[in-house]
């Protein structure tokens, strides 16, 4: 066996010309060393070999293969998203969940705000008889439809800037 280690001196300079050789550079003196040293010979065979190898493992694969399997992936792990969970039906309703839960934290704050700007007017309880208590009509009303939410924050805010 030839060892790479071993590369007999007169091969030395033939070495760095083998890949260009087997690129297709036609090299004569090369040619000629070819027959006569088997070193030489072998190991452009192995690099042929190697280089034929190199090709068929990646050639065909290195274009279209990617781009297929990341198809194939991406199919697959839509189908499983699909099967595995249906919360993925819900995922639209999840979303306007959070818009309403937004929505009411900021009526939260308009109230919360409300409250604190309007409390020292209501304190004495003597002025107002009849409401003694927090009744429901003291608050914003819940959440219904956007319009009303809408009509409170406005009237809030008008409040605040009217005081
Ligand atoms: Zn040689």
């Amino acid at each position: 066996m030839f060892n790479k280690t071993k590369i007999p001196m007169g091969c030395r300079k033939y070495e760095a010309r083998l890949e260009d050789y087997l690129q297709g550079t036609s090299d004569s003196e090369l040619d000629e060393h070819l027959l006569q040293c088997a070193h030489c010979s072998a190991a452009l065979e192995n690099s042929r070999f190697a280089g034929d190898l190199v090709r068929q493992v990646w050639e065909p694969a290195v274009e279209p293969r990617p781009m297929f399997l990341a198809g194939v992936l991406a199919k697959i792990r839509e189908e499983k998203l699909r099967a595995e969970s249906p919360a993925a039906f819900w995922n639209p309703l999840e979303f306007l969940a959070s818009r309403l839960a937004m929505t009411a934290s900021v009526l939260l704050l308009a109230l919360s705000i409300y409250l604190v700007g309007f409390a020292p007017q209501r304190a004495p309880v003597a002025q107002l008889p009849n409401r003694t208590e927090l009744s429901a009509s003291d608050f914003p009303q819940p959440p219904g439809d956007p319009d009303s939410n809408e009509e409170v924050l406005v009237s809030l805010s008008e409040r605040q800037y009217g005081r």
